[in-house]
């Protein structure tokens, strides 16, 4: 993921459009008080597991072993909980050109109802340090615990609590792949639209893993593990589905999470929400630490992003907010 500066008047029509069609939503949501909202009990400590087992394989670059190994627990993982699991391979080419094979996961729940809502997150890991205060680690592939790892676990923790108790709504969770592996800062190619990111996404939002695949809404989670995060209203999600954004915070709120969903607005960043937007239509919303004036965290794109970022009470508070927003729909 990267940072995004993307001044278009077409998103301000976007944005209009989207207020509009959404206002009935929205005045629902502002209304509803979701600290009340029954969900099965979220397990902290069964998430902290699931982002350490993804670690454990190494670092999950595409087509390394690490990543095969990884992609293989996720779908097994899966199919213990969803009614389905689609696994869609596809291939793409990194900034340099060069083919790479990724793989996106897909698990559905209560594939009966029309009436559908996406969970989304990146399971790969960045190749290269390069953000690293020390330029020997630059070509060091990251671990991705934070990056990568913690909405993934976030993510199967959720699955197994929706097996626990039946949904109104109907569930995807898609893992995209091949999301952070976008140029280097070493690199010295000129990539200015941002198009070397989010090629899972990219791949996805125009193959959809069925033929004409519709959500209601859709929310990615990126960087949800870090000990003292900081989730502001980053500006790509405000301009195609503010409502959405507004519903999330207000239930954050409401089950006393305000203190790390804040209610600012951020920067946008370049996150594969942003191509499930403008190619797939499906008003999606990014979870993203994200301080403007530092960085997504302290340990972004170096190899300190280990298992030691990783806060319980932060994946509890994500997976609780993603949860009441899956059973409060009626
Ligand atoms: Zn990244």
């Amino acid at each position: 993921m990267k940072k995004y500066s993307l001044v278009i008047v077409v998103l301000v029509f976007v944005f209009v459009l989207a207020s509009c069609g959404d206002k009935k939503q929205k005045e629902e949501s502002t209304q509803v008080n979701y600290s009340k909202v029954e969900i099965p009990a979220f397990s902290a400590d069964s998430a902290y597991a699931y982002v350490k087992n993804q670690c454990d394989f190494g670092s999950r670059v595409p087509e390394s072993k690490a990543h095969k190994q990884c992609g293989d627990y996720l779908v097994s993982f899966l199919k213990q909980y969803a009614d389905t699991v689609i696994e869609q391979n596809f291939t793409t080419k990194l900034y340099n050109g060069k083919a790479v094979k990724g793989r996106n996961i897909i698990a559905s729940f209560n594939l009966a109802s029309t009436d559908r809502a996406m969970f989304a997150s990146h399971w790969d890991s960045r190749a290269w340090a390069d953000n690293d205060p020390d330029a020997n680690n630059h070509k060091t592939p990251i671990l991705g615990a934070n990056d990568g790892a913690s909405g993934v676990g976030v993510l199967m923790e959720m699955a197994r609590c929706l097996k626990l108790k039946p949904q109104k709504i109907g569930v995807d969770i898609v893992f995209f792949d091949v999301e952070d592996q976008g140029c280097p800062e070493w690199d010295k190619s000129d990539i200015t639209d941002q198009s070397d990111w989010c090629l899972g996404a990219q791949y996805w939002s125009t193959h959809t893993h069925v033929p004409f695949y519709q959500a209601n809404y859709g929310v990615l989670l990126d960087m949800v593990g870090y000990s003292n995060p900081r989730f502001a209203k980053e500006s790509q999600s405000m301009n195609y589905a503010s409502s959405i954004m507004d519903k999330i915070w207000k239930i954050a709120a409401d089950r006393g999470f305000g203190n790390m969903f804040v209610n600012e607005n951020t920067g946008g960043v370049m996150d594969d929400h942003v191509y499930v937007n403008k190619d797939a239509k499906i008003p999606m919303i990014d979870i993203v630490n994200h301080d403007p004036t530092t960085s997504f965290f302290p340990y972004w794109h170096t190899v300190k992003d280990d298992i030691n970022c990783i806060s319980k009470n932060t994946l509890k508070a994500v997976g609780e907010v993603c949860l009441v927003a899956i059973y409060s729909a009626s």
